[in-house]
């Protein structure tokens, strides 16, 4: 079963190539299984007959449309030129910037990054549409390699295929701005752009819940500043993003993200393209979606204080664009199937201003030692029964602790972030002396 990046590493590249993202979901290889919810096919809502009712109207702020599919790229392409996206930028000499996540190096279908397909899509919409001044960019999780993720995500080939470049926001220079009291460190690139559209994965996050059009963002600011957002509470920094980072549209990948933790690994197949113009109001339609309440996720909530957009998901219209190329066809039922898997293994943890990349690491180790029946015994045999983990140890002594802030613990898996190997290896070092 694929559920890490070291999983899918032990494939043989015959295999990798087999994967082709498109109908991927609906064909996979012999030999390669991923766990996916199967989604339901019954019709919950009435079709609703969209080419009467956008044809000729740009989108307004208040709409979300959806489109769901196999050929990724042409429903994007779709929904984008339901929602005018041409009319929405105006000049076509602005500098138009793409921003997918790829928060790892992991290819798509293990659900923590963007489809390729989707970006190609607006790329080929764009082009079409005589906009031609246009760079992706993104920088991925600290301490990872963005052109990794890049390559492996399978992005390289647009450089040629597009003729449009691609950033590493880690090698930009950087500006701080102030914003609401705090300065925030952001990359030159993002602030450079005229139109930016944000290509996030809908997905669930071990720490703030969600991440979708918001968060996304987070990829404009350099690694030092990503470690520092958790020091500031994460939700406060992530909250001010988009009072300075552009983003004027979403295109959300709803294709297969892990609705419960960010770094895939639980695929979740609802073979849809979302867009929409105001990214507060996508991520509390991702929160509906998802069943939080959008008081459960708090940086939503201080965007929409900053005038970055709306809440008001009970006035949004979420508009269906039809299924494979057919408007009137029936959108699947969304009923998701939600495991929250990330939040009883919270129980396990001790943990103050924790990065992205070592909570996000410590996860999989967590439900590895739960399938083999090891983690009970581990936290049984620490003292305080809890693996210290975040910037707040920094300086501190204790048992039992991952990552370089708690080196001064009785035991600390090294390294910042510490890889998979050297947590689960520690830990269960640790767990044997203490037999
Ligand atoms: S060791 Fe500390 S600074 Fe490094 S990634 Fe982990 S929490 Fe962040």
């Amino acid at each position: 079963m694929i559920k890490s990046k070291k999983d899918f590493e032990r494939i043989s590249s015959e295999e990798k190539d087999m994967t082709t993202p498109r109908g991927l979901h609906e064909s996979l290889p012999r030999g390669i299984i991923i766990r996916t919810e199967v989604r339901g096919t019954g019709v919950t809502q009435k079709p609703v007959k969209t080419r009467e009712r956008t044809k000729g109207k740009k989108m307004k702020s208040n709409e979300i449309y959806k489109i769901f599919g196999t050929d990724y790229t042409a429903m994007t392409r779709e929904i984008l030129e339901r929602a005018e996206l041409a009319e929405l930028i105006g000049d076509r000499d602005k500098k138009i910037g793409i921003k997918p996540n790829l928060v790892s190096p992991t290819p798509p279908m293990m659900g923590a990054t963007t489809h390729p397909e989707v970006v190609a899509g607006i790329i080929e919409y764009l082009q079409a549409h005589g906009f031609n001044n246009i760079t992706m960019m993104e920088s991925c999780y600290c301490g990872g390699d963005t052109m990794e993720c890049f390559e492996v995500c399978g992005y390289d080939r647009f450089v040629e295929k597009y003729g449009v470049p691609f950033v590493d926001a880690q090698k930009s220079t950087y500006t701080h701005i102030e914003t609401a009291g705090l300065k925030l460190k952001i990359a030159d690139c993002a602030k450079n752009v005229d139109f930016m559209i944000g290509v996030p994965v809908m997905k669930g996050h071990c720490q703030t819940r969600i991440t979708c059009a918001i968060k996304n963002m987070k990829g404009m600011v350099p690694a030092d500043e990503k470690r520092r957002f958790h020091t500031l509470g994460l939700h406060e920094p992530i909250g001010r993003l988009l009072t300075v980072v552009r983003q004027d549209f979403v295109v959300v990948d709803h294709i297969c993200g892990d609705l419960d933790f960010e770094e895939g690994g639980n695929p979740v197949t609802c073979n849809c393209v979302m867009a929409g113009i105001d990214p507060v109001l996508i991520d509390s339609y991702v929160c509906k979606l998802l069943r939080y309440d959008v008081s459960e996720v708090p940086y939503i909530g201080i965007a929409e204080k900053l005038g970055c957009g709306s809440t008001n998901i009970e006035g949004a219209s979420i508009i269906k664009l039809g299924r494979n190329g057919e408007p009137d066809a029936p959108a699947p039922d969304e009923n998701l199937k939600l495991t929250r898997k990330t939040v009883d293994l919270r129980d396990a943890l001790e943990e103050v201003d924790s990065c992205s990349a070592c909570y996000g690491t410590l996860v999989p180790v967590l439900e590895r030692l739960k399938e083999e029946g090891l983690l009970e015994e581990l936290l049984e045999k620490i003292p305080d029964h809890v693996i210290h983990i975040g910037q707040g140890f920094q300086g501190k002594t204790g048992h039992v602790g991952v990552g370089n802030c708690t080196a001064l613990f009785e035991v600390s898996a090294p390294g910042c972030p510490p890889s998979e190997e050297d947590m689960y290896d520690t830990l269960v070092a640790y767990m044997k002396t203490k037999s």
